[in-house]
Parts: structure tokens; C-alpha cells; sequence
């Protein structure tokens, strides 16, 4: 009998933007079967050549996805699809897995599967990265496989045609890469924190997801009706008719919303009383550099560059480098564009093993750590930087510097590099503005030394919050605690301004941060010069600014400083908004999610 599942409504983190109402496919309940089954001796021929078919099938459905993929972000992100389709065409594998099945007798998935788990155990005991990487790779291929020989019609990509939100404990950047073809897809995870980097990946592949659900998502089948709300980051699950109406109408509002922000995406960020900002983009893949200006953007406040790492789970040389960071300027036609130096490491990335050897990669060897540790690394970077500086308007950003003395060096090397490039002549642009991000507490400690050195500050509140807090902003267990308005953080924010200000130097802010309503209205009132955001809020920032008024806004922002505790701060906010601003309150209601489901 088919059992009814009552609608229930979960709650996880708003991650990415977009509202999907459709059907769930759930990833990690389709478990291999993977047990021997007996083949009997008339049937050998016909399981020799199914298994063949599914070869050929799963390499097929891989290279079409590549293909999709190079269409959608270029060729470098379809790599990742080729790898798995040679790993699918593997003769020495595929050729062993037949011999088998006409010596044992028993069926080609399980037999491939022992092949399989005999590599991945190899390669774990390899002490390659590149090899130990291919792992995952190789499971993937495996699990497609079998899935095709059990009788899947479809791949799981494909079943994805309607309306879908894909259910799973965690996803890579491969599977994020792999469903990107598709139009209408979310995600809805167990695991993971807002800032964790497949959230960032799904922003800018513009996927709607919502993260750190927990367990309860183990509730959810395959084909059961959902409705995913990436704003408010609510997942309803078997919606009676009225819910779905509701989530329509949802929709509506928000299209309505969208045509209001497009009439002013031009407009610049300006105060009612005429204070004004600069709104800037976040870019993790140098495709989206295409939609930064249509989005109403004025520049680039960070290039992640340790996405560049994805194409080729390896870091790109010299020429890669190159013709990335000068396609994105290029593109970018003189606007500012902000390149950060690979920030590996934390939750990025890891290369070298540094995950094996490192217990706590947040505070471990990350950003500027593993640059300065591998100097040819990054020296590699900075001369790709450079030379590629004369097609744009391009400033260098260095993460987690957490003293003086790691930036004195990074100057050292940077001029090291002009010498050595000069050497080639190779041209580079004289005056390349060379900024910081500050993330950890002690570069706010000593903001006004590291001022001195430097053109520019920008705020990476992910980090700068989970490091004053004490709190790994990727642990679902701790998200009540990842309080952005602490009074500590917010204090932490107005001294690094003011550090930077006394020295004549702009202060921006590109973390998450930047897109929270209530969070622009007391960052501009603290004297903050630029915001970067994903593309998708720039119309949202440029919203906000243009209905406050800065005087409100600093006396705002010097309450909230005043106040003692995050639940406190956010009070009053909301309290005063009402009050002041009541211009942006569909906004805000619309983006918290007020009430629906
Ligand atoms: C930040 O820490 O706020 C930031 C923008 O950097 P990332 O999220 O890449 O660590
Ligand atoms: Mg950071």
C-alpha cells in the first residue's frame, strides 16, 4: 500500500536564491545492490553484452554532459566529465570485468564493482595527489555504471527534467558542475554552512540550495512533491494543494520584485540624503564574468581564484593563469576587478595531502600560509597577475593575512616577480593597487600598521565572524552561533573602517554579510565604501541604499555597536527599519520568508 506522507515543512539554510516547486530525487538513498548474482551458463553472451552497452552508455551520457557543461561555463569545467568518460572506456578494467563474468558466472555489475573497489584501494594507498584524487572520480563512474546495469532508463541528471530539488547528504563541485546543465534544479543538503564552498558554487551557477537541513531530509523519497525556498531556506515536503498556491504566488512577488530592482540596476548606490557606495560582484568562475556589468555591478570585489584549482583538480600553470585573469579584466572593460591569491586550504581545495596532515585546516595551513610556503606556487600566480594587469583595471588581494610580517614579504616577492618579468619583457602595469582581505581578529588588532602598507582593506566577514566567535562556519551544529551581529564582530567591522580611513585607504566588505538587508543599512552607517555581493543581490544592495538615509543609518550603526548581545542587535534593527524605512520591507519580508509555510 502506498503510504501517505503528511506535508512537513524543514528548515535548513538559505544558501543560493530561487524558489523550485517540484519533485525530489533523492541521491544517497540509491544504494548499490552489489551482491554476487549467479549467471547461468546460456546467459553469459547476454550479460557480456549488456555490460558492454552500459559501457557505452555511460561514457556516452559523460561526454554529452561535457559537452553541455563547455557550452554552459567553457571548456576547462567539461574536463572533469572527459576524465570520468576515459575512466568509463578503461580497457584493462572492462576487458577483465568479461573474462570474469565467463569464468564466475555471475553478473557484470558486481564483478566490475570488486575491479573498482580493488583500484580505489590501490590508489588510497598511493601517496600521488593526483592519483588519490581520481578516486572520486572513479566511484562516480562506478555508481553510474551500475545504476545503468540494474536498469536505471535514465541517469540521474536526466531524471532530472521537470522541476527538480535533488536531496543528498553533501555534493561536490563535480555534481554541482554536472547538474548546472540543467534549468530547473535545487539542491537541498544535509550538510554544510552557507559560506561553505558548494554554497558559494551554487550561487554562481545560479542554483537555488539549501544547506545543513540535517538528518531529517532521510525522510524524503524520490518523487515526493517538495517545495524548495532558497530565500528563506525552508523545504516543504508533500505540500497540500493551498501550500503550492501559496509558493506560486511567492513567485509572483518575486517576479514582481526582480522588474522593480532591473529599473534601478543602473542607477548608482546612492543614499536618500546623498551618501554614496559602490556595489561590486563576487566571481568564483571567470564565466560569469559576462553578466557582472549587466547586473548592475561596478567592479569586481573578489575573484576567488581558487576555483581555477576545479578545472584541473590541480593548480593552473603559468598560461592558464594568464589567460583567465586577462579574459575576466578584459571582459570587465577598465571597471575595478579585485584578484584574490589562491586561498586553498579551510574547506577549499586541499592539495598536497594537507587535509591527511592537517587537524584543523581552518586555523591550519591555508591562503597566505600555503602561498608563502610554496613560493613557486605563488610567485607562479603573481606573475600571471602581473602580466596579465595591462588588459584591465586590477588590484592583487592577499588572504588571511594575520600579521605584518607576511605582507611585508608578499611586497618582497611581488617586486621579486617585476624583476624577473622585466627580465623577459614582459610589460606590467606600474601601479597595481595591492590590498588585504581582514578576516582574522589580529589584523584588526593591528589594521592601522597593516593600513600603511597597503591601497585597500577588504572585509571577509565568513571568516572574520567564525574567527572572533570561535565558531567552523561550515558546522551545522553551530549555526545558531554564527552570528554575524555579535556585538564583537560588529565592533571588529567599525575599527577595521576606521583603520583604514585614517590612512586614506577604501575599505570594502565581500562577505557573505553584504547581502543581509539589515546588514547594509549599518555597514554603510559604519563609513564602509563598497559592498561585493553575488551578482543576484546587486539589484537587492543598490535597493537598500537608495531608500536609507546615512545620518539614520550611522546613529543605527552606533547603537547597534552599543548593544550586548546578537539577539539584542537584531531587535533592534528590525524595530528600527520598521520605523525608518518601511520603503524596504517587502523587500526584507520577502527574503526572510515571512510568512510562508
Ligand atoms: C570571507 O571570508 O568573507 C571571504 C569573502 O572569503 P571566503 O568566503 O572565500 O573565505
Ligand atoms: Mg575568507
Amino acid at each position: 500500500m502506498k503510504q501517505v506522507i503528511e506535508q512537513h515543512s524543514l528548515k535548513g539554510m538559505a544558501a543560493s536564491p530561487g524558489i523550485i516547486i517540484g519533485r525530489a530525487v533523492v541521491l544517497q538513498k540509491d544504494k548499490l545492490d552489489i551482491k554476487p548474482v549467479p549467471v547461468s551458463s546460456t546467459e553469459v553472451q547476454k550479460e557480456i553484452n549488456e555490460f558492454n552497452q552500459a559501457i557505452a552508455r555511460v561514457k556516452k551520457d559523460l561526454l554529452n554532459m561535457s559537452a553541455a557543461v563547455s557550452k554552459r561555463l567553457g571548456s576547462d569545467y567539461a574536463r572533469i566529465f572527459e576524465t570520468q568518460a576515459m575512466i568509463a572506456d578503461d580497457p584493462v578494467i572492462n576487458a577483465k570485468v568479461v573474462e570474469l563474468i565467463e569464468k564466475e558466472n555471475l553478473q557484470g555489475a558486481y564483478l566490475y564493482y570488486q575491479q573498482i573497489d580493488e583500484v580505489v584501494k590501490q590508489l588510497s594507498r598511493s601517496s600521488d595527489r593526483y592519483l588519490k584524487e581520481r578516486i572520486l572520480d572513479i566511484n562516480s563512474v562506478c555508481n553510474r555504471l551500475i545504476r545503468v546495469l540494474q536498469g536505471a532508463k535514465k541517469s540521474v541528471v536526466q531524471e532530472t527534467k521537470g522541476p527538480t530539488v535533488v536531496i543528498a547528504k553533501y555534493l561536490s563541485p563535480a555534481d554541482l558542475l554536472g547538474f548546472s546543465v540543467r534549468k530547473t534544479v535545487g539542491f537541498a543538503l544535509e550538510l554544510g554552512g552557507v559560506t561553505s564552498h558548494t554554497s558559494l558554487l551554487a550561487k554562481s551557477l545560479n542554483l537555488p540550495a539549501i544547506v545543513g537541513i540535517g538528518s531529517d531530509l532521510n525522510k524524503i523519497n524520490t518523487g515526493n512533491r517538495v517545495i524548495m525556498d532558497g530565500y528563506s531556506g525552508k523545504l516543504i515536503v508533500n505540500p497540500r494543494p493551498d501550500m503550492r498556491q501559496r509558493f506560486r504566488d511567492r513567485r509572483k512577488t518575486l517576479a514582481n520584485i526582480n522588474l522593480q530592482l532591473d529599473k534601478i540596476k543602473d542607477e548608482p548606490a546612492l543614499t536618500r540624503d546623498g551618501h554614496r557606495l559602490k556595489v561590486y560582484n563576487n566571481i568564483e568562475l571567470p564565466a560569469e564574468t559576462g553578466r557582472i556589468l549587466k547586473s548592475g555591478a561596478e567592479g569586481i570585489g573578489l575573484f576567488r581564484t581558487e576555483y581555477l584549482y576545479l578545472a584541473d583538480n590541480a593548480i593552473p600553470d603559468f598560461d592558464k593563469q594568464y589567460k583567465a585573469y586577462k579574459s575576466v579584466l578584459s571582459k570587465m572593460s577598465g571597471n575595478p576587478v579585485l584578484i584574490r591569491t589562491f586561498d586553498m586550504g579551510g574547506d577549499k581545495f586541499a592539495v598536497d595531502d594537507v587535509q591527511a596532515v592537517d587537524p584543523n585546516p581552518f586555523l591550519g595551513w591555508r591562503a597566505i600560509r600555503f602561498c608563502l610556503d610554496r613560493p613557486q606556487v605563488f610567485k607562479t600566480q603573481l606573475k600571471a597577475l602581473l602580466k596579465a594587469s595591462v588588459h584591465g583595471n586590477m588590484g592583487i588581494m592577499l588572504p588571511m593575512i594575520s600579521n605584518l610580517d607576511e605582507l611585508l614579504e608578499v611586497k618582497d616577492i611581488i617586486g621579486q616577480c617585476r624583476v624577473e618579468l622585466a627580465g623577459e619583457n614582459i610589460k606590467t602595469r606600474d601601479n597595481i593597487p595591492l590590498g588585504i582581505m581582514i578576516e582574522v581578529p589580529s589584523a584588526v588588532m593591528i589594521a592601522e600598521h597593516l593600513a600603511q602598507e597597503v591601497d585597500f582593506f577588504s572585509i571577509g566577514t565568513n571568516d572574520l565572524i567564525q574567527y572572533t566567535l570561535a565558531v567552523d562556519r561550515t558546522n551545522k551544529m553551530l549555526t545558531h552561533l554564527y552570528q554575524s551581529f555579535h556585538p564583537a564582530v560588529l565592533k571588529m567591522i567599525v575599527k577595521s573602517i576606521a583603520a583604514g580611513h585614517k590612512y586614506d585607504i577604501k575599505v570594502g566588505l565581500c562577505g557573505e554579510m553584504a547581502s543581509d538587508p539589515y546588514a547594509i543599512i549599518i555597514l554603510a552607517g559604519m563609513g564602509i565604501d563598497e559592498l561585493s555581493t553575488s551578482y543576484l543581490s546587486t539589484g537587492m544592495v543598490k535597493q537598500i541604499i537608495r531608500n536609507i538615509d546615512i545620518e539614520k543609518a550611522r546613529d543605527m550603526a552606533a547603537k547597534a555597536c552599543s548593544l550586548k548581545s546578537s539577539s539584542q542587535v537584531e531587535a533592534y534593527l528590525v524595530k528600527e527599519v520598521n520605523a525608518n524605512f518601511p520603503e524596504i520591507l517587502p523587500i526584507i519580508d520577502f527574503i526572510k520568508g515571512a510568512n510562508n509555510g
